[in-house]
């Protein structure tokens, strides 16, 4: 089956092309992020100890994240309540990177992320999507734009939701995840070799998807 891999760094509009490309390909869509975000939800809620092996693995084992299509788009449920919302509020934004450098939550989800994946066309968005869940996607996607125009996407976004997060809040919290995305030992975020960057800090999201149909239907004689 046909999988698609858009990675890059946080807020620069992988979800919005992930998402679209999906829905014009027919594929199913999976935000690996979001995932992150459930887990980190859930050891919060328990006060599960970063560091303790133990308490981590017993609270994994808790754990059991999916998704559901709904009309207003998809939806993130945490042992079957939904948390869509929740997970996108800065306190989770700022606890994320930590619980997804720890091995035993890696590996769960990459496992999860595949398990969901099987059997029909995805397209899959995170930060080692093109690296290690699927290291052989028909096609890798790097993102890339301004830290500018991802401040104001991510604060636009939060807006939506009703969230008023001022400009150098959202500005560290990228910083701060970037940093500890690519700088952990295990899957650290990076660019795949054949994975082809597009700077979209200039393109609308109509553009930015024209670019991902194109070069899907080049890679996969599918459309
Ligand atoms: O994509 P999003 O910004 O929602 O991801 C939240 C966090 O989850 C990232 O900052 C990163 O720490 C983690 N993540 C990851 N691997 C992925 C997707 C997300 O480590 N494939």
């Amino acid at each position: 089956m046909v999988q698609i891999a858009i990675d890059g760094h946080s807020s620069c509009g992988k979800s919005t092309l992930a998402r679209a490309l999906a829905q014009e390909l027919a594929f199913i869509y999976i935000d690996s992020g979001a995932m992150y975000r459930a887990v980190t939800l859930f050891f919060l809620e328990n006060n599960v100890d970063f560091f303790n092996h133990h308490q981590i693995q017993e609270y994994l084992a808790k754990t059991e994240v999916d998704f559901v299509l709904a009309p207003s788009g998809n939806r993130t449920l945490l042992n079957g309540r939904d948390v869509e919302e929740r997970i996108r509020e800065m306190e989770i934004a700022a606890r994320v990177s930590p619980v997804a450098t720890i091995p035993e939550v890696r590996r769960k989800m990459v496992q999860r992320q595949r398990e969901l994946a099987q059997n029909q066309g995805v397209v899959m968005d995170g930060r080692d999507i093109g690296t290690v869940v699927f290291p052989h996607a028909e096609l890798k996607i790097f993102l890339t734009a301004t830290v500018e125009r991802r401040v104001e996407r991510r604060q636009l976004q939060l807006l939506k939701l009703g969230m008023v997060v001022d400009y150098e809040e959202i500005l560290h919290n990228l910083y701060e995840r970037d940093y500890i995305d690519s700088t952990r030992s295990d899957s650290p975020l990076m660019k795949a070799p054949d994975a082809i960057v597009i700077d979209n800090s200039n393109l609308s999201p109509e553009e930015q998807l024209a670019i991902g149909v194109l070069l899907a239907s080049s890679r996969m004689k599918i459309i």
